[in-house]
């Protein structure tokens, strides 16, 4: 969440601030501001705006050569001008940027304040520019020192950097639970909270680990834990380039990432499938079939599409190994004691791998002695390095906030890795290759569910009065349930619900009527008769029914049909929830809404 750039080097700093902004505008968009350092004093603009009103703000042609910036996702005040980053000391000599939360803020506050500190913020951030201001006037030899002794003082989570007016060749950057990723240039240095901002200049890149610290200058870097130790770090390359982020021809990321599944399915897919033995090769995940075999529960957890992408997966697990498996919200899980068992594999899902509650579940399932693997998107990010073991899912870098293609991979991976834990057990050859058929011709059919988009923006259209929304899905359609009215509500607002088709008549059913619409999911399985009465119930009580579905409907059962290729049946979750991403996109656009930036919400959730 939030965005970080900072830059030390030689050009000026403010345009490259902000176009690194640009880029990281989807973690965070309740205000923006940046702060430039010019004979000896911080030149601080900043407002509650998005990041192209900040532009016409600054003076772009400020030449000094070092900043840092800020796109804010708010946790302590209000989205307003003054609670924007950068923060300042009271002499106005320290400039903080940070992405995350100071958890005993309020006492450093109160602290601060006796001590006749005047705060111009309500921001948890403020505190620090104090703390580090103080520190440097006391004394502290420098001003990694001082950030230092700072930080030493502090709870919580935080992405800072930090700069200082009176020593502008150098930023002071620290991380403890919210990414910070160095960007080495040739005679400059760039950072940021995410690589999408540094790929346009370099891809070379340095990820610290919590508890570390780097003072970065424009030829160098060094790195040092919070007790002043010394920690080598080499730089890796990464395999993305400024295009990966650019929209073409599209209106917006949401509708270019749905289009981008067929490729990006393939690519997940590509030299995993095993036809010969109807199997499926995780290279990362370091298992062989002895392993596998030990193997008695699987556990998957996630947060918001991740937990329902983990719900699909549990499933096929149960389906194909026939092993107990279920999925759980990662902030259950890291708070509730789970009793952890040595046979159980954890698998720990994550788009952006910074998920806080997920990389806090992971680290206290390894305490206890876990088994715990990453199906994860970002190379280099916490998750995938505290796991260790694990799946990139492959789906290329996701910016807008709604999961769409990114969700899809996750089903795929988990496919292939229920495949492989059945085929180690009695999933026959010819099950292995009629799944290993099916996983193949996934991308065509993606292509041919994408072909239908005027239809499904239609049938969109005609519900887009609608106030509120069921979503209605049994066993396989339950996880498809869930995504699809999660999709729905975040990104236009409606309230939308999820239900199993069988708790409809437990409670529900009371709210249907004419203006409470129900989509309902209808896979042509062995419950193709179950689903289809509980459309006559919905019916029988004068809700309207949106069916999805891959089967021969009969006539005027469904108000509107959202019609869907076949795949292998236990594939139909991934195929099904396709159509409900276009239909939320159309929805929401019907709506006017802005799609990649929905209120309240952020990119990849890096706090509690
Ligand atoms: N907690 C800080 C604030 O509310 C930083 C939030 C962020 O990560 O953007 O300003």
């Amino acid at each position: 969440m939030c965005g970080i750039v900072g830059y030390v080097g030689s050009r000026p700093a403010t345009p490259i601030l902000l176009e690194g902004l640009h880029r990281l505008e989807y973690r965070g968009y309740d205000s923006a501001g940046l702060a430039v350092a010019a004979r000896g004093r911080l030149k601080v603009t900043k407002a509650a705006v998005r990041v192209d009103e900040l532009r016409d703000l600054v003076e772009e042609n400020q030449p000094s050569p070092v900043g840092i910036a800020h796109t804010r996702w708010a946790t302590h005040g209000e989205p307003t001008d003054a609670n924007a980053h950068p923060h300042v000391d009271g002499a106005k000599r320290i400039a903080v940027v940070h992405n995350g939360i100071i958890e005993n803020s309020g006492r450093l506050r109160e602290r601060l304040a006796a001590q006749g500190v005047t705060f111009a913020s309500e921001t948890d951030t403020e505190a620090l520019a104090h703390l580090i201001g103080a520190a440097l006037a006391d004394g502290a030899e420098s001003l990694e020192d001082a950030v230092r002794a700072t930080l030493r003082e502090v709870n919580g989570a935080y992405g800072i950097v930090v700069l200082d007016a009176q020593n502008p060749g150098q930023l002071v950057v620290a991380r403890n639970g919210s990414p910070i990723v160095l960007g080495i240039g040739d005679g400059e240095m760039f950072v940021a909270s995410d690589v999408a901002a540094l790929v346009r200049y370099t891809q070379r890149v340095v990820y610290l680990d919590d508890g570390e610290l780097a003072t970065i200058t424009a030829d160098d870097f060094v790195t040092s834990t919070l007790q002043a130790h010394r920690t080598a770090k080499t730089p890796t390359t990464v395999d993305l380039d400024d295009a990966d982020y650019q929209l073409g021809s599209y209106a917006n990321f949401m509708h270019k990432e749905i289009w981008e599944q067929p490729e990006s399915v393939r690519r997940t897919l590509l030299g995993r499938l095993d036809e010969r033995f109807g199997t499926a090769r995780l290279g990362g995940i370091n298992l062989d079939a002895r392993a596998l075999r030990a193997i008695r529960r699987v556990k998957f957890f996630g947060c918001g599409s991740a937990y329902y992408a983990g719900q699909l997966g549990a499933n096929l697990v149960e389906e194909w190994a026939r092993l107990p498996a279920d999925a759980e919200p990662a902030s259950e899980l890291r708070y509730r004691n789970p009793v952890v068992e040595e046979d159980t594999l954890y698998v720990a899902i994550s788009q952006s791998g910074e998920t806080a509650d997920t990389l806090a579940a992971v680290q206290e399932l390894k305490r206890k002695g876990g088994q715990v693997i990453g199906m994860v998107n970002t190379v280099g990010s916490a998750i995938a390095r505290e796991c260790g073991s694990g799946t990139f899912l492959h789906a290329g870098p996701e910016v807008s906030v709604a999961s769409t293609k990114a969700y899809t991979n996750m089903g795929v991976c988990f496919a292939m890795l229920a495949l492989a834990l059945g085929r180690v057990r009695d999933l026959s050859v010819s099950d292995g290759a009629r799944i290993v058929a099916g996983l193949d011709s996934l991308p065509s059919l993606i292509v041919e569910v994408l072909g239908a988009e005027n239809e499904i923006s239609a049938v969109a259209k005609e519900h887009s009065g609608a106030e509120r929304m069921f979503f209605i899905g049994r066993t396989r359609g339950w996880p498809v349930a869930r995504e699809g009215a999660q999709k729905l509500k975040e990104i236009s607002y409606v309230h939308a619900e999820a239900y199993q088709a069988g708790e409809l008549k437990h409670g529900p059913l009371a709210l249907i009527e004419p203006a409470m619409p129900s989509v309902v999911i209808v896979p042509d399985d062995e419950l193709l008769a179950k689903n289809i009465g509980t459309i006559e119930q919905i019916k029988a009580r004068g809700g309207p029914v949106i069916a999805v579905t891959n089967a021969d409907l009969p006539d005027g059962l469904a108000d509107s049909v959202i019609q869907v290729p076949r795949s292998e049946p236990e594939l139909d979750p991934i195929l099904f929830t396709i159509p409900l991403q276009v239909f939320a996109y159309h929805l929401a656009h019907h709506l006017g809404r802005d799609i990649d930036k929905p209120r309240n919400l952020a990119k990849s959730v890096t706090v509690e």
